[in-house]
C-alpha cells in the first residue's frame, strides 16, 4: 500500500542541519515533513544511543524540533525525487512501505559519509572506519582492554580516540597523516575561537598517554582471521608496525550528494553550490550542512536554520546567516589544514580489493578506464553500496569523476519502485 503525504517543505536527513531546517521552517508555520534513514533523528553526532547521555544541544534541538509540529518520519530513505512544475514529488521507502512526498519546496540535508582509501588488509574484520568505530560504541561496543591504532586525517581522530579511551580501549597510535607544520599552524590561529581550542585540549586531555603522530599514515593491516597489527609509515620513509585488536581508518568525510545531483542542483569541487540563502541552482532546492562543504556541527545547524527560514518563505535571521559565514571561513582554513598527502592514492596494490560489495581489485581496473567503464566490464560500484565507498575511493586512486546518478538512490524492493 501507498502512503501519502503533502506539505510545504520537505527535509531530507534528520542530522543538525536538517533538525534546524525543520524546526525553523516549522515554528514559522509552514507544513513540514522531515525524513531520515535512521531508527531516530541526530544524524551522525547525535545518534541516539541508550549507553550515553545526549549532549545539551542535542537535548535542545530535539526538544525544539519535537515541539515544533514537523512530522518525523524514521526509518525512510529517499529512493527517487522528480521537480514537476507543481513543486517536488519524492518516492521514500518506510521500514517496508512504499511513501510519496509532494512538497513545495524541500531542503536537503543528507550529511556526509566517511572517505575509505584502500590498503591491503582494509577488508579484514575488525578494520573500522574512524566514524564506524564511534557509532559501533555508541551501540554498545566492549573495547574494554583492546588495543587499538587509529590513523587517518581530520578533527574527528580526537573526540573517538577520547571516546574509545574513555570506553577502557589502550590507544596504541594515533596516525594523522597532515603534517606537524600545517596542523599546528591551524592549531596556533585557534585563539580566534578559544571554545574550540579548549575543547580540542579536552579531547586530547582523555588519551594523553597514547602517543598522535603527525605526518604518518598507515600502510598496510596485518592478520588472518581478523586484523592482528599494523604498519604505519611516515614522511621520512621510516615504518613501524604495531600490535592491535581493532585498527579504525578513515581519511576525512566526502558529503552525500547523490539526492542533489540527481535534482540536477550545481557542484562546485564536489559540494552543492549555494547562495546565500542556502538555495540551489534549481528553483524550490535548498541544501545544508556538510553537502555543501564539510564544516562541523555548528555550521550544519546555522546553515539549516538560514535553509529552513528561507524554503518557508521568510528572511534568514541577521545572527544565523553571520555565524555561518564566520563558521565558513574556519571550515576552509581546516580543510587546507588536512588535505591529503599524494602517497595516499597508492597504498592499494594491484590484489587490494577496492569495491568490497562486488570484490574487485585494483588491479582489475585498467587506468584509462572511466567509472562507467569499471561498473559495466567488473561491477564495481554495482552493490549495495552503490559505488558510495568505492566511487569516493577510486576518485582519489584512479582520478575518475564518479558516475551519473540514477534511481534507485539505495538499495529498494520491487514494490517500493512499482506505481500500484
Ligand atoms: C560516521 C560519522 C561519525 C561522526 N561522528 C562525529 C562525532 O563523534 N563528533 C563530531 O563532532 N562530529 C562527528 N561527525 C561529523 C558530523 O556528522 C558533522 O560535523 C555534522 O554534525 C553534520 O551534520 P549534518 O546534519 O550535515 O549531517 P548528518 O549528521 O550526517 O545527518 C545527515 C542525515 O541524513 C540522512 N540521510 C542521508 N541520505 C538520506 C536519504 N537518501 N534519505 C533519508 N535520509 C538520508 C542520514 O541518515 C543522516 O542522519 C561524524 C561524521 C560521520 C560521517
Amino acid at each position: 500500500m501507498t502512503a501519502a503525504h503533502a506539505c510545504d517543505v520537505l527535509v531530507v536527513g534528520a542530522g543538525p542541519a536538517g533538525i534546524a531546517a525543520a524546526t525553523n521552517a516549522a515554528e514559522s508555520g509552514a507544513r513540514v515533513v522531515i525524513v531520515d534513514e535512521a531508527a531516530a533523528p541526530g544524524g551522525q553526532i547525535w545518534r541516539s544511543s541508550s549507553h550515553t547521555h545526549p549532549p545539551r544541544a542535542a537535548r535542545h534541538w530535539l526538544r525544539r524540533l519535537r515541539d515544533s509540529g514537523a512530522a518525523v518520519e524514521s526509518r525512510a530513505g529517499v529512493v527517487d525525487v522528480e521537480r514537476r512544475d507543481d513543486g517536488l514529488h519524492v518516492l521514500i521507502e518506510r521500514e517496508h512501505e512504499r511513501l510519496l512526498i509532494d512538497a513545495r519546496a524541500i531542503v536537503l540535508a543528507t550529511g556526509a559519509r566517511e572517505r575509505f582509501l584502500p590498503f591491503p588488509g582494509w577488508t579484514l574484520p575488525n578494520v573500522f572506519g574512524v566514524g564506524g568505530a564511534q557509532a559501533l560504541l555508541k551501540s554498545g561496543m566492549n573495547v574494554r582492554g583492546k588495543r587499538i591504532v587509529i590513523a587517518g586525517s581530520g578533527p574527528l581522530l580526537l573526540p573517538v580516540a577520547a571516546s574509545l579511551s574513555h570506553a577502557g580501549a589502550r590507544v596504541v597510535l594515533v596516525a594523522e597523516q597532515a603534517p606537524a607544520g600545517r596542523v599546528m599552524r591551524f592549531a596556533a590561529a585557534l585563539w580566534r575561537r578559544p571554545s574550540t581550542a579548549l575543547q580540542a585540549a579536552r579531547l586530547r586531555a582523555a588519551f594523553v598517554r597514547a602517543p598522535y603522530a603527525f605526518g604518518t599514515w598507515i600502510a598496510a593491516a596485518h592478520g588472518d582471521e581478523r586484523v592482528t597489527s599494523v604498519e604505519v609509515i611516515d614522511a621520512d620513509g621510516r615504518c613501524r608496525d604495531l600490535q592491535c585488536d581493532v585498527l579504525c581508518a578513515a581519511f576525512g568525510l566526502v558529503p552525500n550528494v547523490e539526492v542533489a545531483r540527481l535534482l540536477g542542483c550545481e557542484l562546485l569541487e564536489g559540494f552543492v553550490r549555494v547562495d546565500e540563502r542556502q538555495a540551489t541552482s534549481r528553483a524550490r532546492v535548498y541544501c545544508a550542512g556538510e553537502p555543501t562543504g564539510i564544516g562541523g556541527v555548528d555550521l550544519a545547524l546555522a546553515e539549516g536554520s538560514i535553509a529552513g527560514r528561507t524554503a518557508a518563505g521568510l528572511s534568514p535571521a541577521a545572527a544565523d546567516v553571520r555565524r555561518r559565514n564566520r563558521l565558513r571561513r574556519a571550515a576552509r582554513e581546516l580543510d587546507a589544514a588536512f588535505a591529503l598527502r599524494p602517497e595516499l592514492r597508492s597504498l592499494a596494490d594491484d590484489s587490494t580489493i577496492v569495491c568490497r560489495c562486488e570484490d574487485v581489485r585494483l588491479g582489475q581496473l585498467d587506468s584509462s578506464w572511466t567509472t562507467r567503464q569499471a561498473k559495466l566490464y567488473t561491477r564495481a560500484g554495482m552493490g549495495a553500496c552503490q559505488g558510495r565507498i568505492c566511487g569516493a575511493a577510486l576518485e582519489c586512486v584512479r582520478s575518475w569523476p564518479p558516475d551519473t546518478v540514477r534511481p534507485p538512490l539505495r538499495p529498494a524492493r520491487v514494490a517500493t519502485l512499482l506505481p500500484e
